[in-house]
Formats: C-alpha cells, sequence, structure tokens
C-alpha cells in the first residue's frame, strides 16, 4: 500500500507556500489585510462541538446507519439572506429529509449549502462582452455580477461573515422555535406535499401512496402515544432537527481568517486542534484538489469533516494518495467523497473508484452528486440539466455501490425552494421551452422545489427495492 503522508509541519497559513489554483487577485493589498484582520477578529460562526457532532453522524453515515442529505444553490447570492428564501430553503431540505427518513427508514443528517457558499471556480477567469474582456463573476465574496463591479473587493470578505452570520442565526432561531416541528403542518410538513405539479397518472398514484403511507404513520405514532404533541421541547424528536452548513473551502485567505485553535480533551489530555470555525463542513472542488496544491495544503489541518468532489478525471491511485493526506489517522466519516461523473460515464469510473478505496483502511462516506456531471447547453443557451439524467446517475450510484459490496451513504444536489425553471423534466415535465420562464441562476441550474421533493421521493423508492 502507498502511504503518503504529509508530515510536514502544518499552521493555518502553510497553503501559501505551495501552488494555488482559482486564486483571486486583489489590487490593494494592504485592504486586502485590513479586512483579513477584521475577519480574524470576529467570533466564530458555528461552535467546534457542533463540528465534532457532525463529525460523530457522518461516522454513522460510513458505517450505514444514517443517510446524508446535502443541499442548497450553487453560489448563494446576499439577496437570497433574507427571511422567505431561507425559509424555502430549510423547508425543502426538511420535507426532503423526512421523505428520505420514511422511505428509507434511517435518520438522515441534513448538510445545507448555505452560509457561506458564495465563492465560485470558473472554468476562465475572464469573460469577453462585446468585444471587452471582463473578470469572470466569481462570487458575491468576490466582486460582483454587473460589469461595472468585476474588480475583486476584499471587503466583499468582510460583507460574506456578516451574511454568513444572519443566515445561520436566521435559521437556528426558526429551528429552536418550531418551524422542524412536525405537529405544525402549516410550517412546512405534510399539508405542503400537494401533488398538483405531478402529471403522469402513474407516477402521481406512486408518490401519493407514499404521502399516504407517511401520514398513516404519523398518525399511528401519535396514537400510540410514541409522540406527544404538548412536548415542545427539543426532547422530542419530532420538534426540531440538525442542519448544518456548509460551503466549498475556496477562498484560502477567508477560510484561514475563520480558521482557530481549539482546546480540547483526547484520552483524558488537553491538546490544541485546529478549527475552520465558518461553517461545519467545508468542501474541496473538482478543480482545486490537486495533491500538492494549496487547498489540500489547508483542508489536512482542520479537524472538520471534510468534503472531496471526484469526477472522471480522478485516478483511483491519486484518490488513495489524496486519502492518505486528508485522513492520515484513518477517521470513520472524516472524509465524503461527493462523486459526480455524469450518467454517462459514472459506470466507467465509480467501480475502480470504491474499489481503490476498499483497498486502504480509510472508511469514507459515499456521497453521489448526479448533478454536476450532467450539465448541458439547452436553446437559447440556458445552462440545463435533465431530471432524467440526475436520476439515472443517482440510481447507478445505488446500483454499483450495491454490485461492489459497498453502500452509498448520501447525496448532494443543487436544489432551491423557490419555483424556478432552470432544469427540465420531473413529473411537471418542465420543457426545455419553458426554461426562460423563470430561468434565476447565474451559475448552475438547480432542481426546483417540486423536482426537489421528486428526487427524495426517488430516492426512497431506490430503498424499497
Ligand atoms: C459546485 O459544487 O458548485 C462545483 C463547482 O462542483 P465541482 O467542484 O464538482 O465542479
Ligand atoms: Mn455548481
Amino acid at each position: 500500500m502507498t502511504q503518503t503522508t504529509n508530515t510536514s509541519e502544518w499552521n493555518p497559513t502553510s497553503w501559501k507556500s505551495k501552488s494555488i489554483t482559482q486564486d483571486v487577485e486583489y489590487s490593494d493589498n494592504d485592504a486586502l489585510n485590513k479586512n483579513l484582520t477584521k475577519l480574524s477578529s470576529l467570533p466564530p460562526l458555528v461552535h467546534h462541538l457542533e463540528i465534532d457532532k457532525l463529525k460523530n453522524q457522518l461516522a454513522e453515515v460510513a458505517e450505514n446507519k444514517r443517510f446524508l442529505l446535502q443541499g442548497g444553490d450553487c453560489a448563494e447570492l446576499f439577496e437570497y439572506c433574507s427571511q422567505t428564501p431561507l425559509e424555502n430553503k430549510i423547508k425543502v431540505l426538511l420535507q426532503m429529509s423526512l421523505i428520505l427518513v420514511w422511505g428509507g427508514r434511517t435518520s438522515v443528517v441534513r448538510i445545507a449549502r448555505m452560509a457561506g457558499q458564495y465563492a465560485k471556480p470558473r472554468s476562465k477567469p475572464t469573460e469577453v462582452i462585446n468585444g471587452v474582456e471582463y473578470n469572470a463573476f466569481r462570487g458575491d465574496n468576490v466582486n460582483g455580477l454587473p460589469l461595472s463591479e468585476r474588480k475583486p473587493d476584499p471587503h466583499k470578505l468582510v460583507e460574506a461573515y456578516f451574511h454568513s452570520a444572519a443566515t445561520v442565526n436566521y435559521v437556528r432561531s426558526i429551528l429552536a422555535n418550531g418551524f422542524a416541528d412536525l405537529h405544525h403542518p402549516d410550517n412546512w410538513t405534510l399539508d405542503s406535499f400537494s401533488l398538483q405539479h405531478v402529471k403522469s397518472p402513474q407516477i402521481r398514484s406512486e408518490y401519493q401512496s407514499i404521502v399516504d403511507r407517511l401520514l398513516d404513520s404519523m398518525d399511528f405514532m401519535r396514537t400510540i402515544g410514541a409522540d406527544s404533541p404538548e412536548d415542545t421541547t427539543s426532547n422530542n424528536p419530532l420538534n426540531t432537527v440538525d442542519m448544518f452548513m456548509s460551503h466549498e473551502g475556496l477562498l484560502l485567505d477567508y477560510e484561514t481568517s475563520l480558521t482557530k485553535k481549539v482546546s480540547v480533551k483526547v484520552n483524558g489530555q488537553t491538546e490544541e486542534r485546529f478549527y475552520n470555525l465558518g461553517a461545519h463542513f467545508i468542501w474541496i472542488g473538482d478543480r482545486t484538489r490537486q495533491l500538492d496544491g494549496a487547498h489540500i495544503e489547508y483542508f489536512r489541518g482542520v479537524q472538520n469533516p471534510i468534503g472531496v468532489k471526484v469526477g472522471p478525471s480522478m485516478e483511483p491511485e491519486e484518490l488513495i494518495r489524496l486519502l492518505d493526506i486528508l485522513d492520515p489517522n484513518f477517521e470513520t466519516g472524516k472524509v465524503t467523497l461527493i462523486t459526480r461523473y455524469g450518467a454517462t460515464k459514472i459506470s466507467n469510473y465509480l467501480p475502480s473508484h470504491i474499489k481503490a478505496v476498499q483497498q486502504t483502511r480509510h472508511k469514507v462516506v459515499w456521497c453521489s452528486d448526479p448533478m454536476h456531471g450532467n450539465t448541458e447547453l439547452a436553446q437559447g443557451g440556458y445552462k440545463t440539466r435533465r431530471f432524467e439524467n440526475i436520476a439515472a446517475e443517482l440510481g447507478k450510484a445505488f446500483r454499483i455501490h450495491k454490485d461492489c459490496n459497498s453502500q452509498l451513504g448520501g447525496v448532494h444536489f443543487e436544489l432551491t425552494g423557490e419555483k424556478v425553471t432552470e432544469c427540465t423534466g420531473g413529473s411537471m415535465e418542465m420543457t426545455e421551452a419553458e426554461l426562460p420562464e423563470n430561468y434565476q441562476t447565474y451559475c448552475d441550474p438547480r432542481l426546483n422545489y417540486e423536482q426537489s421533493l421528486d428526487i427524495a421521493f426517488l430516492i426512497a423508492k431506490y430503498y424499497e427495492t
């Protein structure tokens, strides 16, 4: 077995001596440093014990005792940090997880792509519009979408922190006060499972039967007293849920500023550990996972559970070396491999990736992202994804894991609680011609509210079969 554990000294800025991809160049270094100093002085957005809790839950996912649901926008915008969009996103994630809990008979770990999912890697650093070259839009924490705002502005890093803080604050407060309470269907639960959007009679009756059985189970629990609606404390699991926050750890200056030394007890001894306290979970994108690059160097030193996007360009041998660097202590569930190949390619790559990891002592969470390998251009230049391809990659992921004596532990989606028209298909049978009706994303196309529920029902079905 090759063991390439990087034993050189790590510190929160040791990544600076490595080559970095997708870097942002600021023209004013003093302004950058001033904003980074400000960021470092601000309080953590999350507590390290919450991170430990998520890590434990992900260890249970790796041991097939739980299922992971991760989802949210491709890129958050500062303007999404507003009451209704936040509630809608939490609502769709809660509804999906309820369907999964019910369908899979397993508890679900919920991670939102939220409260910091601002920065985006781009295929090209610039774009030409009407013959003029502009910086590409890199996300709300770097520059602005309007062409006049394309110069990177370091103050946006501090603005990103405050938008993340407002998001975390509001999500915490609604969850602590009954938003996820199954006894209040007016908030988000069963009454909202309106099947008006389902066009096909066959799918409609399949969905209806799942919803009916779900309602029945709830009724049964109430009848036998397993559920007591008057118990409004968080001791009643029907009243509230955990919702963890995540983003792609792309801007290493930002991540470093929120990385803190924490004293923790390990086997009765106090030890100092570094946590990224700007999110519970961060992941490395498919474009920034070079073995000797800055991102891998930063990620190998933090205690947080981390994700790595894995696409067709990953060699099995490279995957093993990556895990040796990122998970030198063989912690169960420390690394989530988020695979994204595309419906037609998954069979060529996933089996060899699974087999490579099975030959090591690394116990990873296998998560399928059936979005990023299935992007295509529709008429009129709309970037879209077909529901049938998303469903196909997901179905194949379940099957391939089974065939390889492995287990798909979770799913990762780009979705929104809004009624956008960005992906085609689903039970609403959205056509390409309908895409312009409410196409909002400036980045990747997301499943809308109904299509997100469709996916959850589909996963429930995969579990049944
Ligand atoms: C993303 O998750 O939005 C993304 C850019 O994914 P990937 O790194 O897999 O391309
Ligand atoms: Mn994306």
